[in-house]
């Protein structure tokens, strides 16, 4: 039997990022836009662990499954960390991707080429059908704020996320490469080994 986990995201851009990343394991996904009267966790925590913790554990208790939720955002050091734990309302309406990027262009307006560094932060949490926490993983990845969109590809602040390696933004870059560089893409690396357990034993050719 396939192991059955719940990603805890409405998201479909972020889901379909978890799944790709996860890929390989086995593993039977599905997300909380299965269960659309299933009450938002209200995410209050002013930290992105307090957050994914919340929506692990609450999603779990109330769907008696596992669920892996992350949180996840953009901290920028000219801006004190901001928008951080806040990144997905930075511009007010939460997941106004369009409005967010225009705020962090005119937040950053006046501030030169060399201190526009930034880093996405992700925290990634699994916890069983009784709610406990079975791990927490976090992942980080550097780059640069640009002044001008650039590509297509992934969402949110990818169009200003500046990979300097790559002299890309993550808008430019291919799920592959930004599979393989990204926050999210190492904080759910870090849960390969648990997850690859969990689905040895749910189709019963590993350890319990
Ligand atoms: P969350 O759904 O509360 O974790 O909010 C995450 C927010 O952070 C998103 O709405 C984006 O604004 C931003 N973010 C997180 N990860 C990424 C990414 O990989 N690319 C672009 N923006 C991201």
């Amino acid at each position: 039997m396939p192991f059955h986990l719940v990603l805890g995201t409405r998201n479909p851009k972020k889901r379909q990022e978890m799944v790709e990343i996860l890929d390989g394991l086995g593993l039977e996904f599905a997300d909380l836009s299965n269960w659309p009267d299933l009450p938002e966790v209200v995410e209050d925590g002013t930290t992105f662990e307090a957050n994914a913790r919340k929506k692990a554990v609450e999603n779990a208790q109330r769907l008696r499954r596992w669920v892996l939720a992350e949180d996840s955002g953009l901290v920028v050091d000219a801006l004190g960390g901001r928008p951080g734990v806040y990144s997905a309302r930075f511009a007010g309406q939460h997941g106004d991707d369009a409005a967010n990027n225009a705020r962090l262009l005119a937040e950053l307006a006046d501030v030169p080429d060399e201190q526009r560094t930034a880093h996405y932060v992700c925290v990634a949490v699994l916890a069983d059908p009784e709610g406990r926490v079975v791990a927490t993983t976090e992942g980080r990845c550097h780059g640069r704020i640009i002044r001008e969109y650039r590509g297509q590809g992934g969402f949110g602040y990818d169009p200003l996320f500046l990979v300097p390696e790559y002299h890309r933004t993550f808008g430019e870059l291919s799920p592959r490469v930004k599979h393989a560089l990204s926050h999210r893409a190492r904080a759910l690396e870090r849960l390969r080994p648990t997850l690859r357990a969990l689905a040895a034993s749910a189709s019963g050719t590993g350890p319990a």
